[in-house]
């Protein structure tokens, strides 16, 4: 049995297809004692989500969730900022205004660029997610969130347009994050998405877990980033073996942005 699903999508986000009750009972049939509801909150004037989501009803429709699985099912109310160093006064607002058990920080725009465009990889691989890593320190140098989101998310198109990522080639500026997250005691949301589209690797993979390790992380959630039913807590196993080969033991559990680690290894 895993711990709780920590990313996932209702159709509060723009691309999400299913309700927060349907969410609900499919983590309930998968047996998971704890999901966390992170919708899309994006203000990049570019992204299709931008302007999409709503807090009162969303926020409505979670308590309505909280009281109808009451005992079954905590759901943890998140969120998921897109660019949180480019919109942080939107974003500390937003986070001041609901009691919030936690926020993913998420980086899908370089400048005016989506990473899930191929257009961003008409460079090469090394400018590419070069770009990405640098962008990804900027925004973890900042903070203002709990949990970093699907680390190296560039690649879920960049892999099956260039193939042989070694995310070794961008060590340092790989590490200079993890260092950010480190002093600001950001988790890292080990994210399972990318195992079920054509770049088949984990956001991180053990790689990155280790240096995390190395430099002294513990801070682990897991998430599907399920925008259906059927994929909540999809692939966990995968990722518990991650961090097994990372040396990596916990999982945080967060309640109004107050942490609490329990062992899994
Ligand atoms: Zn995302
Ligand atoms: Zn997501």
């Amino acid at each position: 049995m895993y711990p709780h699903d920590y990313h996932l999508h209702s159709n509060f986000s723009c691309d999400g297809k299913a309700s927060i009750v349907e969410q609900c009972i499919s983590a309930i049939q998968k047996g998971l004692p704890e999901i966390g509801v992170t919708d899309h909150f994006d203000l990049h004037p570019g992204d299709e989500c931008a302007g999409f989501f709503r807090p009162i009803e969303w926020a409505e429709e979670l308590d309505r969730a909280r009281r109808e699985f009451e005992g079954r099912l905590t759901i943890r109310a998140g969120i998921e900022l897109g660019e949180p160093h480019i919109y942080q006064a939107e974003c500390q607002a937003l986070l001041a205004s609901y009691p919030f058990d936690y926020a993913l920080g998420s980086l899908h725009w370089v400048g005016a660029e989506i990473i899930f465009d191929r257009h961003y990889f008409r460079r090469s691989p090394d400018e590419a997610y070069g770009l990405f890593f640098e962008e990804l320190e900027r925004m973890t140098r900042v903070g203002g969130f709990d949990v970093l989101s699907h680390f190296d998310v560039v690649v879920r198109v960049g892999q099956p347009l260039y193939g042989g990522y070694d995310p070794r080639r961008y060590e340092e500026t790989i590490r200079a994050v993890l260092k950010n997250c480190i002093d600001h005691g950001m988790a890292l949301d080990l994210n399972t998405q990318g195992l079920r589209n054509r770049c088949q690797l984990l956001t991180p993979g053990v790689e990155i877990l280790t240096w995390y390790r190395e430099m002294g992380g513990e801070r682990i959630t897991l998430g599907s980033d399920a925008h259906q039913p059927d994929v909540i807590g999809a692939n966990f196993d995968a990722a518990i073996e991650a961090m097994q080969a990372a040396g990596l033991k916990y999982v945080t559990l967060f309640e109004q942005r107050q942490t609490k680690l329990i062992k899994v290894l």
